[in-house]
Parts: C-alpha cells; sequence; structure tokens
C-alpha cells in the first residue's frame, strides 16, 4: 500500500501562527514541518529534547523553544510573551506500558501530568488572547489505543487519552460561541521513532499491531503525514464546521 505525498503547500495556513508541542520527531515534527510549508507565519516548536528540536532551525518561520509540558510556569510565561496564536496542536504523549497490577503511582500520575495536564496548562493559557482574537483551532492529541479499542497492557495510557476527548468536548462547548474550535485525533499505530521502539520489544504488545495492519487491514501503519494532514485541515479554515469532534485515523484498526 503506496504512503501518501506530503502536502503540496496551497497555503492553507497562510498567516496563521501555531504552536506544536512534542515538536522534536514523530507526528509532531512533522505537523511543524506541514504547517510551515502550507504557509504558517510561525510554529512555535516546544519540546523537552533541544538537540534534536534544533534540527528544525533550518526551516524559516520556526521558533524552537525548550520546554517541558508539565511546566505551567513556563507555559504562562512564554503565553503572555506571545502575540495570539491561530492554532495550538497539543501533541505530546507518554505511553505507560503494563496493566494496573504492574502500574505505579507515580507512572500514573506522570501518564497523567503529560497526556491530559499538559493540555489543561497550554489551553488555559493560550485560551484568552484566541478568544480576544474571536478565532482559534484547538487540536488535542488522543489515541485509539483503549479509548476507542481495549488494547493489551494500556490502562493508563487509555485512561489518559479518554480523558483528553471529555476536555476536547468540555472546551469546545464552553467557547463555541467565542470562535474556538477544540478538535481531537485518535490514531491507531504510526510509524514514529518511539513505536519502532516499542515495536522491538517482543514482550510488548504494539508488534502485533504491525502484523494485524500489514496482513488483515490496510496493509502497514500510519505514516506521520498522514496524521500531519489531518491536523493540517483541523487546523486550516476548511474544518470552521468541526469543534467537539473526535477524528479517528486508523486504517481499519477499530472495525
Ligand atoms: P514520539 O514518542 O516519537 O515523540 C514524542 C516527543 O515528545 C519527543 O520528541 C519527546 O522528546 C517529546 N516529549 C516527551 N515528553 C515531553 C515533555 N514532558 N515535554 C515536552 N516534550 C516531551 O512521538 P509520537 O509517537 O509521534 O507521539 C506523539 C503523540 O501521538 C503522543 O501523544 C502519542 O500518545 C500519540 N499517538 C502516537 C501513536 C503512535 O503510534 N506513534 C498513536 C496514537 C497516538
Amino acid at each position: 500500500m503506496a504512503s501518501p505525498a506530503g502536502t503540496n503547500g496551497l497555503g492553507r495556513l497562510k498567516g496563521k501562527r501555531c504552536l506544536v508541542t512534542a515538536a522534536a520527531q514523530g507526528i509532531g515534527r512533522t505537523t511543524v514541518e506541514t504547517f510551515l510549508r502550507e504557509g504558517a507565519e510561525s510554529v512555535v516548536a516546544i519540546d523537552i529534547n533541544g538537540e534534536k528540536l534544533e534540527e528544525l532551525e533550518a526551516f524559516p518561520g520556526a521558533d524552537i523553544r525548550v520546554m517541558d509540558v508539565r511546566d505551567g510556569t513556563s507555559i504562562r510565561k512564554l503565553a503572555e510573551e506571545l502575540d495570539a496564536i491561530d492554532v495550538l496542536f497539543n501533541c505530546a504523549g507518554y505511553v505507560h506500558a503494563g496493566n494496573i497490577l504492574e502500574t505505579t503511582e507515580e507512572r500514573w500520575d506522570l501518564s497523567f501530568d503529560v497526556n491530559v495536564k499538559s493540555m489543561f496548562h497550554f489551553i488555559q493559557a493560550f485560551l484568552p488572547k484566541m478568544i480576544a482574537k474571536g478565532k482559534g483551532s484547538i487540536i488535542n492529541m488522543s489515541s485509539a489505543a483503549s479509548t476507542l479499542r481495549g488494547i493489551e497492557a494500556r490502562c493508563v495510557y487509555g485512561a489518559t487519552k479518554a480523558a483528553v476527548i471529555g476536555l476536547t468536548k468540555g472546551v469546545a462547548r464552553d467557547f463555541v460561541r467565542q470562535g474556538i474550535r477544540c478538535n481531537v485525533i485518535c490514531p491507531s499505530p504510526v510509524a514514529t521513532p518511539s513505536f519502532s521502539e516499542r515495536a522491538e520489544d517482543k514482550s510488548d504488545s504494539d508488534k502485533d499491531h504491525i502484523e494485524y495492519l500489514e496482513t488483515k487491514l490496510i496493509g502497514r501503519l500510519a505514516t506521520t503525514q498522514e496524521v500531519a494532514n489531518l491536523c493540517l485541515y483541523l487546523a486550516s479554515d476548511e474544518s470552521s464546521y468541526h469543534t467537539g469532534n473526535v477524528f479517528t485515523i486508523d486504517g481499519g484498526f477499530t472495525l
């Protein structure tokens, strides 16, 4: 099954200011590049990995910031410093592997802090200026894992990603009259560095998903570009009637 080409730079985000978390690699990284290719005026690219993030310096318009998405103080400071953004893509996430008996309270808290509380911080900090502008698109990263389909050893991860859907719908409902759109995406396994690492672990269920997708479903994992294309649509004015909507992108994974 052929992978899709990148977007063709038609300027679908012309003049828009965007912010993407987990921007150094994987889905976040491809989304930053896609947004810039589609004419975004700037993309604030946030990640904890400064070394990898530096690779984005080669892209005009990329504004790289080394930051931990759990650091509410720095997030609020950044929101005060920047003019209103048009697009906020909360992409950062941590995958905890293990069933409930194998989970510690510390890992539970870490999962919720990275996957959910980070979105609370970013949305709360950046929303007021979006409201003042009367327009904004927020895209939150959930997952097909456990939210739409039960996955072995992902109960904590699934709980966080289900929470993201609730957060998205709540924000969408509360600010629908102020020009704010908030949507959530739920990908099945995507070929990213962290997914490959997990799939190499023979005891992890991620290796089974590759085989299932390859032999029974669409024939391969999703590419980061396919997910970035969906983010582009949600960031652009083409998706102007979508808010509070859950976008599954899964090659049939939840069938
Ligand atoms: P990845 O795991 O390959 O990379 C994640 C990036 O996030 C890294 O650059 C890392 O440095 C950064 N990061 C981690 N913790 C951070 C923190 N506390 N603060 C700032 N940055 C931090 O990325 P991916 O596989 O593309 O996943 C991105 C998102 O997509 C996650 O939320 C993940 O749960 C979700 N997702 C991934 C898949 C998949 O199969 N890859 C499927 C569905 C959903």
